[in-house]
């Protein structure tokens, strides 16, 4: 098993980083998942461009073009056979003696990546999950895709204590995005998502299911709805780069329309996989 460690391929068991590493003692650093099917990267390009903005929003310079990281991602793939999963790429701002200001130029940020084999979440994908509502409280900009994950991983905890896959959280009454996933739902055959503030991260999959929105001709509104507008609609679907498209088929106990996965929620679901496939093969 092969790990990246500052711009290497290495053994994972050999790849060390020091206890004063920024990521480490800050969570200083930004992250990416990209999904492996049949041994191809699936919107990398997106994922890819994405990291760099998030290290742009926090003056963290990745010194590598999108071709470059893609190449070693490619290689670290093959390398270990991945043909199912997902790849999990971060660089943090480096390591310095411990002070919250950041260190100066000289100090190089850490890219470490690994692979993961992961099988997609067909029963769920099928099934529908259960999700709870829970008060974001998250700081003010969701829209970069931090390593800290404390307001996000305690909402995830507090779901799965209760025997649920997601929890939905929200400012006051308006329904954010989920611990690890965008939320959307459909009212009267329209689709509403969240717009892409700072208040949310725009998903890869959030934007590619947009995407597939407009060219089929399923209208879609970007914009914000209530814990109502949710607990009243008649479907309900959350989006991640692992999760893909997965129903919410009941939300704090209460079902959703019917208590199963609706059609258009099918339909994008099968939209997607044409994509997934033509960019993979199947
Ligand atoms: N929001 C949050 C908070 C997330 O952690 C994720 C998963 N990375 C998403 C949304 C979905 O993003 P993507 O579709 O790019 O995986």
């Amino acid at each position: 098993e092969y790990v990246i460690l500052n711009g290497g391929l290495i053994e994972r068991s050999e790849a060390k980083v020091d206890i004063e590493d920024r990521g480490y003692q800050f969570g200083d650093g930004v992250y990416e998942v990209i999904r492996v099917y049949n041994g191809k990267m699936f919107t990398a390009d997106e994922h890819l461009e994405r990291l760099l903005e998030s290290g742009k929003k926090i003056e963290l310079n990745i010194p590598y073009s999108i071709g470059q990281l893609k190449q070693m991602l490619a290689e670290m793939i093959e390398r270990n056979n991945l043909e199912l999963g997902i790849v999990y790429m971060q660089f943090s701002r480096g390591t310095s003696p411990r002070n919250h200001a950041y260190p100066g130029a000289d100090v190089a940020p850490v890219l470490t990546a690994y692979t993961r084999e992961t099988s997609r979440p067909v029963e769920s994908m099928r099934n529908g999950v259960k999700a709870i509502l829970i008060e974001d409280i998250r700081w003010l900009r969701c829209d970069i895709k931090s390593l800290n994950l404390l307001g996000n991983i305690m909402a995830k905890q507090k779901a799965a204590q209760t025997g649920c896959f997601e929890a939905i959280q929200h400012r006051g009454n308006t329904v954010t995005e989920g611990s690890s996933s965008n939320v959307a739902i459909v009212k009267n055959g329209k689709l509403y998502t969240h717009p892409a503030t700072n208040l949310i991260l725009n998903g890869i999959t959030r934007r590619k299911i947009n995407e597939i929105c407009t060219e089929n001709g399923v209208a879609l509104e970007e914009s914000a709805f209530t814990k109502d507008d949710l607990l009243d609609a008649d479907e309900v679907f959350m989006s991640s780069t692992s999760a893909e498209i997965t129903p919410i088929t009941e939300i704090e106990g209460k079902p959703i329309g019917n208590g199963s996965p609706g059609p258009i929620t099918n339909k994008l679901q099968n939209l997607f996989e044409e994509a997934i496939e033509k960019q993979c093969g199947s």
